[in-house]
């Protein structure tokens, strides 16, 4: 089985729309769609509409959904709303949502199951804190985190998946996980779909490693049996790093 890599960029709450217009002008034609690997941004709700216009190949992602379609819920942003803006990835359950938003692992088994009603494919982030490192839980945590996070998934939903694993510690630390530990945890989280699915499920998922991905790193992750892309905070917000993760990959 041939996975397509995928890599991220994750802008977090980074950017206005005109800024997010002139990172698309600056990296225009730089990506064709004929790389080997697949490329996308994900970006601030205000920043989707802009970007989707500017985007060209590279694809776009919400770092957020409602699982619900409409009603009371001040300040939530829903699937179709999205899918009308035209994005075609959306990121859920990252670190960041769930240790400030409270957005919990049924959350993003609920959000998942909307994304793939709506035809947009979901990256679902797990990872372990540095305490859970070091207490040697990051099976555990990880294993755990797919299984709620996966709850009434088909295996051909899960099949489209990208699931990022993301240990907490690399998080915008410089401090990477060395490779070795970040394609052992990728494998882990291949062999927690296999468990949960079967082989040709888990074969098909793209995972990807990240925290404190760099261009001068990137290559590295990527050689790794189980790392088929990645998802970049802050090397994804300058055009030439961008472009930099480009030259590295494709
Ligand atoms: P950094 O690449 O800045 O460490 O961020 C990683 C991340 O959280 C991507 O979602």
């Amino acid at each position: 089985m041939t996975r397509k890599p995928i890599i991220f960029g994750n802008w977090k709450m980074n950017k206005t729309p005109s800024e997010a217009k002139e990172f698309f002008e600056g990296i225009k034609g730089y990506v064709t769609g004929d790389e080997a690997a697949e490329y996308g941004i994900g970006a601030p709700y205000v920043d989707l509409a802009i970007a989707v216009e500017n985007a060209g190949a590279i694809k776009v992602a919400a770092e957020n959904c409602n699982e619900l379609d409409s009603g009371a819920y001040t300040g939530e942003v829903s699937v179709p709303m999205l899918k009308e803006v035209g994005i075609t990835y959306c990121i859920i359950g990252h670190s960041e949502r769930r240790e400030y938003y409270a957005e919990t692992s049924a959350h993003c088994a609920a959000k998942a199951k909307r994304l793939f009603a709506a035809g947009i494919t979901p990256i679902l982030c797990v990872g372990e804190t540095e305490a859970e490192y070091d207490a040697g839980k990051t099976a555990e945590v990880v294993s755990t985190e797919i299984k709620e996070s996966l709850e009434g998934l088909t295996s051909d939903e899960v099949s489209r998946l990208v699931i990022a694993y993301e240990p907490i510690w690399a998080i915008g630390t410089g401090k990477s996980a060395d490779v070795e530990t970040a394609e052992k945890c990728c494998k882990l989280v291949r062999e927690t779909v296999k468990s949960l699915y079967d082989e040709a499920t888990a074969e098909a998922v793209r995972i990807q490693y990240g925290g404190s991905v760099k261009p001068n790193n990137i290559k590295e992750y990527m050689a790794c049996e189980d790392i088929d892309g990645a998802l970049i905070g802050g090397a994804s917000l300058k055009v030439d790093s961008f472009k930099e993760l480009v030259d590295a990959t494709k």
